[in-house]
């Protein structure tokens, strides 16, 4: 069949004969796997596009300011490339982070700028310290350059352990990165604790991709240009609804800035992408009005999670909330076939920490919380699953029930 036709033999992956390796940290990666999207799950379950519940990735249930609507329609200068210098966006930026034009980098996504950023600092046999459970991102990242990710993790609280940070530092750390609000913890980042980083002298990031969600949504950015080694890495793509357009920013030093400029890709962020950075900065209050409502929204989320006796959340200061499995209860997949029959996406997280498993769902709307209130209120019944709890007997009696249920259809 095919193998047999020269032409495709050449296109094939590297074969005996032809063969130039890869880089042996990019032959040994593991890919970064995002969280799945409709169209996959779509496929894999049958369920019809329209009527899937995206609570997986933390998108806004809102979308963009309606001015960008009305700005596109306008637009019509695709043919030429975007204003290299950023001037009007990073103008607005200025204002809204209170940080200086020079010391801004726009990104193709905030995650652009963590690839970025890694490969400035990072050798291979250099060390970077994150701070599990948090964004697998800054771990793929590191092994792009053949860096070692060292991982300490969080303590029972899911504060950040900054002794024990401390005791793993040695001449090859270069890099201490956290998340905060952390994803998927929720948590924010102690002022006390970034100090402490910040005295370690490494390059300290903070991933504030969620802060405008956090009661103290101005963040870090006015310590930026304070510290020679903070940097703080933003995002419009949860807030301001603006995920699919790709594009984040960070705020630097300004010699760390200068270095990224010249890293990175002309034009890496597209005209749509400031057309909808400028029209959200220019109505802020309209997202910021959409943010108050998921703010809203995730109190309730969080007790209807509290309310479910196999599932003990986790307050939030992000547009998600995570949530331990109790698995004496219920276990992941059993929770996780139910809420799938109903269309419903989360992110599940078997051993998280401790062995235990969690799942995080992102905020959406009130009857997005109604709806998997109710994908929830069939979990553990036996016409939903025939898996079964742990204890024999109740397996004994679900399968019953499920005999029962397969004669009855
Ligand atoms: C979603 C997310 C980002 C944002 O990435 P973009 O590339 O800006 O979409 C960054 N960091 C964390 C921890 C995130 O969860």
């Amino acid at each position: 069949m095919l193998e047999k036709s020269p032409s495709v033999r050449i296109l094939q992956a590297p074969n005996d004969e032809f063969h130039i390796p890869v880089r042996p940290e990019i032959a040994r990666l593991a890919p970064y796997i995002p969280g799945e999207s409709s169209q996959e799950f779509s496929k894999r379950t049958g369920f019809p596009l329209e009527a899937l519940l995206k609570l997986n990735c933390n998108e806004s249930p809102y979308g963009p300011v309606a001015a960008f609507q009305r700005q596109l329609q306008n637009y019509t200068f695709y043919q030429q490339y975007p204003d290299t210098q950023s001037y009007q966006l990073k103008t607005a930026l200025a204002a809204y982070t209170g940080v200086h034009e020079h010391a801004i980098v726009l990104g193709h996504g905030s995650m652009e700028l963590i690839t970025l950023l890694w490969s400035l600092f990072l050798s291979p046999g250099d060390e970077i310290i994150s701070c599990p459970p948090t964004f697998s991102l800054y771990a793929t990242a590191a092994a792009l350059c053949g860096a070692q990710l060292v991982s300490v993790r969080r303590r029972a609280d899911y504060e950040i352990d900054t002794r024990a940070i401390l005791a793993s530092l040695n001449p090859s750390t270069k890099m201490i990165v956290v998340c905060s609000p952390n994803n998927p913890t929720g948590n924010l980042l102690a002022q006390e604790d970034l100090l402490t980083l910040l005295d370690t002298g490494r390059i300290v990031v903070v991933d504030e991709a969620y802060i405008e969600f956090s009661t103290r949504p101005a963040g870090y950015a006015h310590l930026v240009g304070r510290y020679e080694n903070l940097v703080v890495l933003r995002s419009f793509s949860k807030w301001a609804g603006l995920a699919g357009l790709r594009i984040g920013y960070g705020l630097f030093p300004e010699w760390i800035a200068s270095y990224l400029r010249r890293m990175q890709n002309p034009f890496e962020v597209n005209v749509l992408g400031h057309i909808a950075v400028i029209e959200t900065l220019a109505h802020l209050e309209e997202a910021m009005e959409k943010v108050q409502r998921v703010i809203e929204e995730r109190g309730r989320l969080y007790r209807m999670l509290a309310q479910q006796p196999f599932l003990d959340p986790i307050p939030s200061q992000g547009n998600f909330v995570l949530a331990r499995i109790l698995t004496e209860q219920v276990a992941l997949p059993q929770i996780r076939k139910a809420v799938e029959a109903d269309g419903i996406l989360l992110r599940y997280f078997p051993n998280l920490l401790d062995g235990q498993d969690f799942l995080r769902v992102t905020v959406g709307l009130p009857e997005h919380t109604a709806r998997l209130r109710s994908a929830l209120a069939h979990v553990g019944l036996p016409s939903a699953e025939c898996l079964t709890s742990n204890s024999l007997h109740w397996r004994f009696l679900e399968e019953f029930l499920c005999d029962l249920n397969s004669w009855a259809t």
